[in-house]
């Protein structure tokens, strides 16, 4: 805010580092755009390619169509692309039935989940799923096994409530953008109730998530204010938020971009803090930093402790004929 005086209010604003997109939704984006490069426009893109308003209607300007399924694809002149939270394994196979051209744009670092809940059914486990039921990537992941039950625990509650056959022969896996925190304590749980539970080689929920949420934490020590720039539909923005509310930050907001912000909860010598979800572009960010600078006087500090260095090519097959 402005002072009668035109003196602006003095803030200090905390950047979250690291924030915004990730290599696993970099990747997916790049796949679209050059696959409108080299084929030209439409190019369908089945489900939103990342949860993110801005990205999907930047996408839609450049020819891109979204659809929710392969049969709303009129023919098979134009290529279709999976969205980065995977497809169940009945999309590909319907997509060659119907003779598309078809990228998967699924994470790699969802596609180890995939190849995880493919391992343990070919042993024959029972499997648990921890995840939010109807996101997508739980669709997706659930869909790379047939004809199986797959116990879906969401939250504590079902952990403890959970009933299965043969506890000696259980495995579990994880969505990938979880609490990092809240899926330790389901995860304590069912080691205790099955203490031979098999579980990944590797944590499921991914470095990005993981490496937002460390950084949310910081901040959530030392700010009256978290803003989170994601989707109100994205699991990992959600995340953040709860994140930054259970680490000492009760207020905490998301917020798809500047526009949706009440700047006159800003006091004077107030810390905010900024992040933006996996999903969410720097251009967002940047528009928020612009515009509380037109407002207050901004002391910005940006905290480079934890360095991210991961990148996802796209498939050689649509880099070889870019
Ligand atoms: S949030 Fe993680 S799993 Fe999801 S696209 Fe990004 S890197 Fe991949």
């Amino acid at each position: 805010m402005i002072l009668s005086n035109q003196k602006k209010i003095p803030i200090n604003l905390y950047l979250a580092n690291p924030r915004g997109f990730c290599a696993g939704v970099d990747r997916a984006i790049k796949m679209v755009e050059e696959s409108l490069k080299i084929f030209g426009k439409p190019v369908y893109v089945r489900h939103e390619i990342v949860h993110n308003p801005y990205v999907v209607n930047k996408l839609k300007k450049m020819g891109a169509i979204f659809v929710d399924e392969l049969d709303e694809i009129p023919n098979n002149k134009h290529p279709v692309i999976f969205s980065a939270h995977g497809v169940p394994k009945s999309v590909p196979k319907k997509a060659k039935e119907k003779k598309l051209n078809f990228f998967d744009a699924t994470c790699p670092l969802v596609s180890k989940i995939h190849r995880e809940i493919e391992f343990f059914n070919k042993k024959n486990y029972e499997i648990i799923l921890i995840g939010h039921k109807n996101h997508p990537e739980v669709i997706g992941t659930i869909g790379q096994i047939e004809n199986k039950k797959i116990h879906l625990v969401e939250n504590l509650s079902d952990a403890k409530k959970l009933k299965v056959k043969n506890k000696n022969h259980l495995a579990y896996i994880t969505q990938t953008t979880l609490s990092f925190d809240d899926t330790s304590e389901i995860i304590q749980i069912l080691k205790k109730r099955f203490p031979n539970i098999n579980e990944p080689k590797k944590d499921d929920i991914c470095y990005a998530t993981t490496n937002r949420q460390e950084a949310i934490k910081k901040l959530a020590k030392i700010c009256d204010h978290i803003v989170i720039i994601g989707a109100y539909n994205s699991s990992n923005s959600l995340r953040l938020v709860e994140v930054a509310k259970k680490n000492g930050c009760k207020n905490s907001i998301l917020i798809e971009s500047h526009k949706n912000f009440r700047w006159d909860n800003i006091k004077e010598n107030i810390n905010i803090g900024i992040s933006a979800s996996a999903s969410a572009p720097e251009e967002l960010i940047t528009d928020f930093i612009i515009e509380l600078k037109k407002k207050f006087s901004v002391n910005s500090i940006e905290d480079n402790s934890i360095k991210e260095n991961v990148i996802f090519n796209i498939p050689n097959h649509l880099k070889k004929i870019s």
